[in-house]
């Protein structure tokens, strides 16, 4: 048993750090307020080579799971609104062209976001969140081409993606059956941007409906075989949520690094708050969750590496707690700042806040805890 990383990967680690500590960190307030996505950002990303990490070699790719698992742990730390569009472009959105898509689509696909492109995932709908398989979005096909038609909402990145990995059904008798995946290219006559939705956190990455009026897409745009769709999209997200776990525990390590500074710091009744009890069992208390948020995460990244896709039971169990541990270490945080943690003078005010949707995105906690339970009891 080994619980170190490799020496590549702690090359890696050091690298990532020092882009983040230079590039993103010193701009994420700015970012967080002006709530404008930063575009230069990526290609500078893309530039040092941290959007190839984990796609395979022979498209342009580099690293494994775990690296990109470092890659999304460091970015949220310094800047999680920045690490949701990363690691969407990278991970979720992704997973469908990486697992599923013929070899023409990962030779199209795969090296355009290695070279920093955004791209979206556009699965849930007003009527089918949690309960994805109740999705509306229909298709039909017309010749050589699919028309989509419906409306997807709280979509990652929707803003900025030059293109999207989506899912609509034949028939929605058909139940989960009936879904089939798609590539969708910005641009095509038929699919435009909705609302912009006004979020609590992780400003400077959009979140917004797409709509499909009538949309034309080539038949080959499609993913995977036909009426496959429902597993596609289920496989993208058990991946995908490790890489979540590693944003709560990226923020979850920045509330705690700045709390503990400011503990040794700030003086009360004649002393520093960190010789207080009450802050020392504080402390010792999101230490402890943070160690284990991180264990499980790099479990489940190193499993997924290993067995070559992403373990469900363990993906969730990461997922569930590396978030709920990031909200108990943010309020921590804030409450170790006092008054001054309520402010946006201070960060640990927007980690308190980008924390919140790690609960709530790519499966809600509860969720996690059923996919757990069936697991585990054997049950449907
Ligand atoms: C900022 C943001 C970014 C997002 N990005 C994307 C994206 O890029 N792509 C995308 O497709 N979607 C995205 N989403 C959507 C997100 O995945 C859903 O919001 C989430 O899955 C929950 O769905 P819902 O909001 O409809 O809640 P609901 O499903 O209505 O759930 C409401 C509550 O009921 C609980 N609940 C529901 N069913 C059960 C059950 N069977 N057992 C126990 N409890 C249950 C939930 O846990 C929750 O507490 C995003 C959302 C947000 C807010």
């Amino acid at each position: 048993m080994d619980f170190e990383f490799s020496e590549e990967h702690k090359m890696f680690q050091a690298m990532v750090r020092d882009f983040c500590a230079r590039e993103i960190e010193p701009h994420a307030a700015e970012w967080d307020e002006s709530e404008v996505f930063p575009y230069d950002l990526i290609k500078k990303m893309a530039g040092a080579g941290l959007c190839g990490v984990h796609f395979p070699e022979k498209y342009g790719g580099s690293g494994d799971e775990i690296t990109f698992t470092i890659a999304a742990e460091e970015i949220c730390r310094a800047c999680a609104g920045i690490g949701v569009a990363y690691l969407v472009s990278l991970g979720l959105a992704m997973y469908p062209v990486v697992m599923h898509g013929s070899e023409e689509q990962k030779q199209h696909y795969i090296p355009r976001v290695i070279d920093g492109t955004i791209v979206a995932f556009a699965l849930t709908e007003a009527m089918a969140g949690s309960d994805v398989a109740a999705l509306e979005t229909k298709y039909t096909r017309d010749g050589d081409h699919y028309i989509l038609n419906g409306q997807k909402m709280f979509i990652s990145n929707a803003a900025e993606a030059d293109f999207v990995t989506t899912f609509a059904t034949k028939d929605k008798s058909l139940g989960y059956r009936g879904i089939s995946a798609f590539v969708v290219e910005k641009g095509t006559k038929g699919f435009s941007v909705g609302k912009l939705e006004r979020k609590m956190g992780l400003h400077p990455a959009s979140v917004a409906e797409l709509i499909f009026d009538d949309c034309r897409v080539p038949a080959g745009n499609m993913l995977g075989e036909e009426g496959k769709g429902f597993r596609i999209a289920l496989e993208g997200i058990d991946a995908s949520r490790v890489s979540i776990a590693a944003q709560a525990l990226g923020i979850a390590r920045a509330a705690y690094d700045a709390a503990v500074a400011y503990a040794k710091e700030r003086r009360q009744f004649g002393a520093e708050l960190a010789r207080l009890q009450a802050i020392q069992w504080m402390i010792a208390d999101m230490a402890t969750d943070i160690d284990a948020a991180r264990l499980l995460t790099y479990r489940a990244a190193w499993q997924t590496m290993k067995d070559k896709h992403a373990p469900p039971k363990e993906a969730a169990m990461a997922k569930v707690f590396a978030s709920e541990a990031a909200h108990r270490v943010c309020h921590k945080a804030v409450q170790i700042f006092g008054g001054y943690g309520y402010t946006r003078d201070f960060a640990v005010e927007r980690y308190y806040r980008d924390q919140r949707i790690t609960e709530i995105y790519e499966g809600t906690s509860e969720m996690q805890r059923w996919t757990i339970a069936r697991q585990v009891l054997g049950v449907k």
